[in-house]
């Protein structure tokens, strides 16, 4: 068994969706990326990669390619589910946490859940989904970004 960590960070600006866990939140700000800038299935993808040895997301997915511009970070997972599978790996576990002022997002969870399984071929009990706020300090505090952390564990089959 091998464990991966992955983090990632988007800035906010008014006008951007805000996709997380391949679902759209009500809010007025959204993130900025090259794709739809989703940082909790980024964080994922990089915790994925660590796990197997893999590298990381931009090896796989670079801001410099336009085929990833604003493409769903759900698609991108997808690749890195069946690179996984190529290299006979299975996920048993994954725990991610967002961390961000607003807005409050527990409802969301069962979509996100959804989507993740669906796209990783894993079932939701193997899922965690949680959140953090900053307590107003820094940058986050300030609602300029919101970062994601993930851990997973996998096993070589
Ligand atoms: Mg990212």
């Amino acid at each position: 068994m091998r464990i991966g960590f992955g983090y990632d960070i988007h800035r906010l600006k008014t006008g951007e969706d805000l996709i997380l866990g391949g679902e759209k939140i009500d809010s007025e700000k959204g993130l900025e990326g090259h794709s739809d800038a989703d940082v909790l299935i980024h964080a994922l993808i990089d915790s994925l990669l660590g796990a197997s040895s893999l590298g990381d997301i931009g090896v796989y997915f670079p801001d410099s390619d336009p085929q990833w511009r604003g493409i769903s970070s759900l698609i991108l997972l997808e690749k890195i589910s069946a690179l996984l599978a190529e290299k006979r790996w299975a996920i048993l576990n994954v725990d991610l946490t967002l961390v961000l002022e607003k807005p409050k997002l527990f409802g969301y969870y069962p979509g996100m859940k959804k989507n993740i399984a669906r796209v990783l071929k894993m079932s939701e009990d193997n899922i965690n989904i949680k959140a953090s706020t900053n307590e107003g300090i820094e940058l986050i505090g300030k609602e300029e970004g919101i970062a994601a952390f993930s851990v997973a564990l996998l096993e070589k089959r």
